[in-house]
């Protein structure tokens, strides 16, 4: 099965501060790469932050979290897996994003997708902020021709109405406007780790309206973490589901490198425990969003970014 291709330098052969630094130490393969076909999981960038509505320098964080994913070794302690031998998985590259023009930028993220899905690879996005994710959500909705399950871990559901008097999209409302175009069912949709103030509870009302589960951060310290990802296990079942990482979810004491950060949150293996539970699902995408490097710490929230991408590429295979 494993591919000595597909395989990232060892850090014992390569120091890992030495080389060309992409996700995970894996191949890049950019679109007209000839192996691109035979991957399975592949990681692009998304550097964009156009729709963050206060701390700004997403856009940065592919390029910290290639960085900082070199320091990935190859094999899941704590589960015994070793995901870049049980799976094909390969950096992609990033997509060039309009820093100015969000139509264009969102575009151009959603015709790249189209041609990874095109290639049959599982998509694994890392932002930007998290209008990114709407761009995966509306390709996944159109190859499939049917809605699917998400299970959102965040501080903030992501449902807000639009911001600033007018119908423009920002990182508040990218999972209002996927169930808006059908791409969630929200049946299916749960979402954990809600905190902090707010304007009014519009957003947490549209969400309960359409049958959304939503955990917020009490709940989840009420329950214990076991308990909150056994909900979400029964609340997406066996059907095809979408993973959505919000660094913010993780306490800023952890990851203070991130736009909107909320104070009471999981601490790094709490969260990552969390990604743990999620093996087994059907998990036909994932993403890892909001990491702002201009505002992080000694690079903490990149270096948590990492391991929770190396998580969620475990809990991505069987
Ligand atoms: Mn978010
Ligand atoms: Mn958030």
């Amino acid at each position: 099965m494993s591919d000595p291709f597909f395989q990232p330098p060892s850090g014992t052969d390569l120091p890992r501060y030495a080389g060309v630094p992409s996700f995970m130490r894996l191949p890049y393969l950019p679109p007209d790469h000839p192996r691109r076909g035979e991957v399975d999981i592949g990681l692009f960038g998304l550097p964009w932050d156009g729709a963050t509505s206060n701390r700004p320098g997403a856009r940065h964080g592919p390029r910290a979290l290639r960085d900082a994913s070199t320091m990935i070794r190859e094999r899941n302690r704590a589960t015994g897996q070793e995901p870049f031998r049980s799976a094909k998985i390969a950096d992609l590259g990033d997509v060039a994003m309009s820093p100015v023009d969000q139509d264009e930028a969102l575009g151009h993220a959603q015709g790249f997708i189209r041609g990874v899905l095109g290639q049959g690879i599982r998509p694994f996005m890392v932002g930007g902020d998290h209008l990114c994710t709407l761009t995966v959500l509306r390709e996944l909705r159109a190859a499939r021709g049917e809605a699917f399950g998400l299970v959102l871990l965040d501080s903030h559901t992501d449902l807000y109405p639009p911001y600033f008097g007018g119908e423009t999209l920002t990182h508040g409302n990218p999972f209002r406007q996927a169930i808006e175009e059908g791409c969630l069912d929200p049946a299916r949709t749960v979402m954990i780790g809600m905190r902090g103030t707010s304007y009014n509870n519009e957003d947490f009302q549209y969400g309960w309206d359409r049958g959304v589960r939503i955990v917020p951060i009490e709940e989840c310290f009420a329950l214990g973490w076991a308990q909150v990802m056994k909900i979400a296990r029964e609340v997406v079942g066996e059907g095809p589901t979408y993973v959505s990482f919000d660094i913010d979810f993780v306490d800023p004491a952890y990851a203070p490198g991130t736009g909107t950060p909320e104070v009471g949150g999981p601490n790094s293996h709490e969260a990552i425990g969390c990604v743990r539970a999620l093996r087994g699902l059907d998990v036909i995408g994932a993403d890892l969003v909001e990491v702002s490097p201009p505002f992080d710490t000694g690079g903490i929230t990149a270096w948590l970014g990492a391991s929770v991408m190396f998580e969620l590429l475990c809990a991505m295979q069987p």
